[in-house]
């Protein structure tokens, strides 16, 4: 583009899902940079938001770690990768494998997050690795492999311009997915035609371009799918051809749905006006061009996974889907969750989107590593993975990237619990969090910007972040520390990489490995045979790339897959994609007397996770200064609150404290809080202290939405 500059760097932004390109390019002032959005990348198109156009204004070192530490005492890094490896070494050879965990993160490269998870699945031989992602997007996984057989996104970005009808459930997206958000109002504009609907019980700032909002009863996402599925039956919208050539099970999700009878009964059940649901299911039932947006209010639910299947039904009733602008679309929180669901971030899943229930499939990635100790079966989800904390089942822990201490359910709690854990190691950019407190050992990790690697989106694209500043003197990559701890451990020819080329190389082999590879003919979703093979420089340069990469045009240029299941061939046994019936199931935790208002946690617009970073610009912290509860005028009313009081929620896990927001947009006796403050901001600010650890049975993940609480005046 004109405003690119010879020495621009192209990266992507540190924060969400969306996965926005970033030209970076510096200036005459030493250490500052000009950041603007890259007009190649497919996710934005040169778009930003606010976050991603601050991030410039981030990069000083204050609050940075900038050594290696050994309880408290600065150490030398040969010490420190020593002192961790020695510990591990000898918690495995007193309680066995299972006494040692590691707790990753969203934010760490795909080659980081890879070799965590070789060493402790490969040579360890124990699956207790769990990412922060299990918080985010664990439901949606298990529910496209309900459906699929696999973890497949099977929409891209583009499918929102193409679409006809848009609903977002559980979505704030012009908070929490701006560029997504924004696609979506330019298409709207273009197209005036389309129609935009949420679903979400608060009305949001998403709401601003829908048609219809249903401002739904907490939890019911189910019961509205389920209307919907039965909705298209009554009214002759399936598609009975795709039913029968690409599905099976339909008859008795249609069973589990028809006993939620008509529209009446189900706007009643969700709380919402007959009219609107009406007009929404009509719009769904009339386009084949229809893209379902679901994000954390979907899956941060006890029963997430069902949820989701309760929309993949609807699609799959309609043929919308491996069809242009069309599909259930799971859009995740993290710049590389999904680059953790690849390489087996997850306990239940291994590399390359394989996972544990099958044994050919443990035995495939141990040949492939030549693993001296394979873990055989999943290991402990991250609420789980607290608790055998708690427990002293766990004995030493490495965290990485992440912050449970404040980010988990039941978030004292779990910092307890690593405060009493022997072994507590930390790597991290940051010298002051919640969890660095606890640590027994720190080793300090360089940040974006100043290290490579890849990421992949929420629409499956793997782009490279790129190095463009040097770090601290002594902090460094993830992968390399990693890799410095596992040889101190024994395992030198395993994790002997030379650059994050040389393991992403790796990862790719591994995708290709047995798998059939080739246009159409792969048997895992998850392949990168036509990126086998890359130089140094070559990786470096790849372009923005949609995985399955199977195939190379004419030139050698590996070509990337847009869209997935066009072919109508999914990865089950039988290539069938599988409805699953659903039966609605309420929250966990349910208002009582003394508990009478359901708490709601989630991001504003210009913040990301525990506020590290985004603190750090005037112009974010200018939005929203400090924790807040949003409740409803008549609630506020009767508790006496004023706005811009101070106002005090509480259950039995712990208290939160924070300025009145009073707002119609909160249904009443609900109330909304912001996650991102910390005790390193304000004390009593920390909302994940008052949710409680339920989790859905099959995907782990809280339930975070969905809390209750006594609210009185501070
Ligand atoms: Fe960054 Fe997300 Fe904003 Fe894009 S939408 S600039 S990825 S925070």
């Amino acid at each position: 583009s004109a405003e690119q500059k010879p020495n621009t760097i192209k990266t992507t932004c540190p924060y969400c899902g969306v996965g926005c390109g970033i030209d970076v390019t510096p200036t005459s002032t030493l250490g500052k940079v000009k950041v603007v959005g890259d007009k190649l990348h497919p996710a934005n198109f040169g778009r930003l938001c606010v976050k991603g156009s601050a991030t410039g204004e981030t990069l000083d070192f204050e609050g940075r770690m900038l050594a290696p530490q050994i309880n408290g005492e600065v150490v030398d890094w040969e010490t420190a990768l020593t002192e961790v490896a020695s510990r591990f070494q000898k918690t495995i050879a007193e309680h066995g494998p299972d006494s040692v965990a590691f707790y990753v993160s969203g934010q760490l490269l795909t080659e980081d997050y890879y070799v965590a998870n070789k060493l402790i699945k490969g040579f360890i031989g124990t699956s207790n690795i769990d990412t922060n992602s299990r918080l985010c997007m664990a439901s949606a996984v298990v529910g496209y492999k309900r459906a699929f057989g696999s973890d497949t996104v099977p929409c891209s970005y583009v499918d929102l311009e193409q679409a006809d009808v848009i609903t977002l459930v559980g979505s704030n997206a012009a908070w929490a997915h701006p560029v997504v958000y924004q696609r979506i109002a330019a298409a709207k504009k273009n197209n005036p035609n389309m129609k935009v609907v949420v679903v979400d019980p608060r009305r949001t700032a998403t709401c601003e371009i829908a048609d219809i909002h249903l401002a739904l009863r907490p939890g019911m996402d189910a019961a509205l799918f389920n209307g919907l599925l039965n909705y298209l039956v009554t009214n002759d919208a399936v598609d009975t051809d795709y039913i029968k050539l690409f599905t099976e099970g339909f008859e008795d999700a249609l069973a589990a749905a028809s006993g939620q009878n008509g529209i009446a009964e189900v706007a009643e059940q969700c709380d919402v006006s007959e009219q609107d649901l009406a007009q929404w299911f009509a719009w769904f039932a009339e386009s084949r061009k229809v893209v379902t947006l679901y994000s954390q209010g979907v899956n941060q639910s006890s029963s997430g996974v069902d949820k989701s299947n309760a929309i993949i039904n609807c699609h799959l009733a309609g043929g919308k889907i491996g069809y242009e602008g069309a599909g259930p679309f799971s859009i995740t929180g993290q710049p590389n969750a999904m680059g953790g669901r690849e390489v087996g971030g997850l306990a239940n899943q291994m590399a390359a989107h394989m996972d544990f229930t099958q044994a050919a499939n443990v035995d495939r990635v141990a040949r492939f590593w030549q693993a001296s100790n394979m873990a055989k079966r999943e290991g402990l989800k991250a609420v789980d993975m607290f608790q055998a904390v708690a427990d002293g089942k766990i004995k030493a822990i490495w965290i990485m990237n992440t912050n449970p201490a404040v980010s988990m359910p039941n978030a004292d709690a779990v910092k307890a619990a690593l405060q009493a854990c022997e072994t507590v190691v930390v790597s991290d950019c940051m010298q002051s969090t919640d969890t660095t407190e606890v640590a027994d050992i720190l080793l300090p990790a360089l940040t974006w910007g100043e290290t490579s690697g890849s990421v992949t989106n929420s629409d499956r694209t793997i782009s490279i972040q790129r190095q463009f500043m040097q770090g601290p003197d002594l902090a460094r990559a993830d992968w390399w520390l990693i890799c410095e701890v596992a040889k101190r451990m024994g395992f030198a020819s395993a994790f002997d990489y030379a650059s994050p080329a040389d393991i992403f190389d790796e990862h790719a082999r591994l995708s290709a490995f047995e798998n059939g590879s080739g246009a159409g003919q792969s048997l895992r979703d998850f392949d990168l045979s036509a990126l086998v093979g890359l130089s140094e420089e070559d990786y470096l340069d790849l372009k923005p790339i949609q995985w399955p990469v199977v195939t190379k045009d004419a030139q050698g240029n590996p070509q990337g897959t847009q869209r997935m299941f066009e072919n109508g061939l999914f990865f089950t046994p039988n290539r069938k994609a599988r409805f699953i019936p659903i039966t609605p199931m309420p929250p966990k935790s349910l208002p009582t007397k003394d508990k009478p208002f359901v708490f709601n946690t989630g991001r504003i617009r210009d913040q990301w996770h525990t506020m590290t970073r985004t603190a750090k610009t005037g112009k974010l912290m200018a939005h929203r200064d400090e924790p807040y509860l949003s409740l409803n005028p008549k609630d506020a009313d009767a508790l006496g609150l004023q706005k811009d009081g101070l106002v005090r929620a509480s259950n039995e896990l712990g208290v939160f404290i924070g300025r009145v927001e009073i707002s119609d947009a909160q249904r009443p006796k609900e109330v909304f809080a912001p996650m991102h403050w910390t005790n390193q901001y304000t004390s009593h600010g920390k909302v994940d202290i008052l949710v409680a650890p339920n989790v859905d049975p099959m995907s782990g993940q809280p339930e975070s939405k969905h809390s209750v609480v006594k609210v009185e005046a501070f």
